[in-house]
């Protein structure tokens, strides 16, 4: 029996639904998968090249979304697995693969006779009697291309190689780093007075922590952000906060092996280079050349207007914070470390309200549950859980989603925080929807951070997340489109957070929360007096949140403006910016820049923090025309928003999709009232 029959990698998938191996699937297996499955792919797309006759749609567009099959569900295995349930093993071969990767695709979006073929099809798609779906592919493959580098000449080509391969190396590296700092580091909370002020759930997470950890019976806050958050919101030991908050911080900032500083700063020197070489004058404007703002012009308009009136509120807050401090008898210096604690005070004396009087009303469980029935009142879908098929990890859930008697797609739902994960949340696809070549469902998952607890009780961030993730899970799993490369997410940056922030709206509807959010050991409903509280205080500490995001996002457009051959020190720069920014000092950014995994993980975020107020300036004003509606389960809305929004993937043009959602363009003032940065016009 040769290699090749062994390695199930290489064989058909025959488990249900074609869903990977997992139980099958070791290490070794993936590096001869790779390099037969880029063969592969290098051999169809060598039939296209040479295909006799003039270029056509079916013979160059459709053949290259059919081609590299084999490559992609090898690669959706592979980075979902180092994502999610990672190993010496796996990061070993990533640090080897993902240049290789990168090289491969590149050679293939700069292959001279293949951009020959593209580029004349593109050049006569007025005459070639193509669909909506099929010219926006075209455009779509060909834009890729030049974006590339295709026109340009073969030394620049040649230059454009090593850069995406280096950059490919350089970022896989950032995120070790991160994933290191973060499993290397736990604060052990020995005694009842390390632990004062923790909550029941957040204790019972500590202790699960510990365990995790390999000392069953202690306690230990981790570097997740589902540990260390609550940690921070509720510890009433200020010294113990402080290292924790460092800690969390200084992820990628500490000198050593880990040190993310140096990578940062080649990362950036090199799409310096890359933009440059591409003709645009930094990366910045580069990126935002196949996206809906265009250029960074429109989103410096649009984080401008909320900057200042967010710091004035931020600073506000912190007077309220101060305040509270004193009337303690506390300092009233109040540090990073100690905002979210302050804050957590005066929300409960102005709301009467606490993390551990609303928790047992959010049970992981029931809030999934939450989430699949109002998929289901929008779409009518179900999820039908599947516990005979397993996944990679016992702790994922397996669901297959239907309309009717139909499956549509299959749902993997991987909740935990383990030291195994990246931190964060993401939803990802082992498999797209397409239909070229009879219908292929897709299969979708969702990786989630929250601290298993038994049971597991979420605070209305985590709630705010899991429908979150759950919203680009539904654009994936609800995709109708033929080609793959116009599937589900996989459009432009700025218009894919749309769905899943739209889908945070219904968390806190006061209809889903009655019927779902119910006491964890009573099974009461959740008590309309708290409702109401909730929503009063859904706008608390608004301005915070505001100025840690788009401080970020700032940042991160200023840092890829830069256009030096050097790169940037990152620490330096950051420093810098904030000052000049007139950034509050009791705050820190939400992701500083030495752990910004979005900026330097991959490229695709970079210059597109942003991305997350841009798609809110949609989602609020979206979620309004369910509110005019006066239901926010609104059958004509909801059918507009499926056609025009969730199943069309980018087969639209983003504006005209959201137009024909909406019935007009979007406007920011939605999201400025959303957020309390503008008082709501009262009727005269
Ligand atoms: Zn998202």
């Amino acid at each position: 029996m040769s290699d090749d029959q062994n390695n199930p990698l290489l064989q058909p998938w025959d488990e249900p639904f074609g869903l990977p191996p997992f139980a099958r699937v070791r290490a070794e297996h993936f590096a001869p998968a790779f390099e037969q499955a880029m063969a592969a792919h290098r051999t169809e797309i060598d039939r296209i090249v040479n295909a006799r006759g003039a270029p056509t749609f079916e013979n160059t567009i459709a053949a290259l979304d059919r081609s590299g099959r084999l490559l992609t569900r090898t690669e959706q295995l592979f980075f979902n697995l180092t994502a999610s349930e990672t190993s010496p093993e796996l990061q070993a071969i990533e640090r080897d693969v993902a240049p290789k990767l990168a090289a491969h695709e590149n050679t293939i979006l700069l292959d001279e006779k293949l951009f020959a073929r593209i580029d004349d099809l593109h050049a006569k798609r007025a005459t070639l009697s193509l669909n909506a779906e099929q010219l926006r592919l075209l455009e779509r493959v060909h834009l890729d291309s030049v974006l590339a580098g295709a026109r340009l000449s073969a030394e620049a080509k040649a230059r454009l190689s090593e850069i995406v391969e280096r950059l490919a190396q350089l970022q896989t590296s950032f995120s070790q780093n991160v994933l290191a700092d973060e499993a290397a580091w736990c604060l052990w909370l020995n005694s009842e007075d390390d632990l004062k002020g923790l909550p029941d759930a957040v204790r019972a997470a500590a202790r699960e922590a510990g365990a995790e950890r390999g000392r069953p019976g202690t306690s230990a806050i981790t570097l997740s952000r589902s540990l260390v958050v609550p940690f921070l919101t509720h510890s009433e030991r200020r010294d113990l906060r402080e290292q924790a908050f460092k800690a969390w911080t200084r992820r990628g900032e500490n000198d050593g092996a880990h040190d993310n500083r140096p990578i940062a700063r080649e990362i950036l020197a090199l799409r310096s280079e890359q933009a440059r070489l591409n003709g645009y004058a930094n990366f910045a404007d580069y990126a935002l050349v196949d996206r809906m703002a265009g250029k960074p012009a429109a989103v410096a308009e649009l984080l401008e207007k909320v900057w200042e009136p967010a710091k004035a509120k931020a600073t506000e807050e912190c007077g309220a914070l101060r305040a509270m401090a004193a009337a303690r008898g506390e300092p009233e210096d109040v540090a990073p470390w100690d905002w979210r604690y302050y804050a957590e005070l005066v929300r409960k004396s102005r709301y009467d309200i606490d993390d551990a009087m609303v928790k047992p009303y959010f049970s992981l469980d029931r809030m999934v549950e939450a989430a699949f029935d109002c998929a289901h009142r929008l779409f009518g879908i179900e999820f039908v859980r599947r516990a005979d098929i397993g996944a990679y990890h016992p702790d994922v859930r397996v669901y297959e989603v239907r309309r009717g008697e139909y499956p549509i797609g299959v749902f993997l739902h991987d909740n935990f925080a383990r030291p195994t994960k990246r931190g964060g949340a993401w939803m990802s696809n082992y498999r797209s929807q397409s239909r070229i070549d009879g219908d292929v469902l897709p299969i979708v998952v969702n990786n989630n951070n929250f601290a298993k607890g038994s049971p597991t009780l979420l605070s209305l961030d985590d709630v705010r997340t899991l429908f979150h993730e759950f919203g680009h899970g539904l654009h994936g799993l609800l995709s109708q489109v033929t080609y793959e490369r116009l599937s589900g997410t996989r459009v432009l940056r700025d218009f894919v957070e749309l769905p899943s922030q739209l889908f945070e709206h219904w968390a806190f509807e006061p209809e889903v929360l009655k019927k779902h959010a119910r006491h964890i050991e009573t099974a009461a409903p959740i008590p309309d007096a708290l409702i109401e509280r909730l929503q009063r205080a859904r706008r608390f500490n608004q301005g915070f949140e505001t100025v840690e995001y788009t401080a970020c996002a700032l940042l991160d457009m200023a840092l890829h403006a830069q256009a030096g051959d050097d790169g940037v020190d990152i620490t330096q720069f950051e420093q810098d910016e904030l000052a000049r920014l007139g950034m509050p000092r009791e705050m820190v950014l939400r992701h500083r820049l030495p752990h910004f995994a979005h900026l330097f993980s991959s490229s695709s975020y970079a210059a597109g923090y942003y991305v997350y107020m841009w798609a809110e300036v949609l989602d609020a004003d979206g979620y309004d025309a369910f509110v005019e509606a006066g239901n926010p389960f609104d059958p004509a809305v909801a059918a507009r928003l499926l056609k025009y929004v969730y199943s069309s993937g980018n087969t639209i043009e983003p504006r005209a999709a959201y137009r024909a959602f909406r019935g007009r363009d979007a406007s920011v003032e939605p999201l400025l009232i959303k957020r309390g940065l503008l008082e709501q016009p009262q009727p005269a």
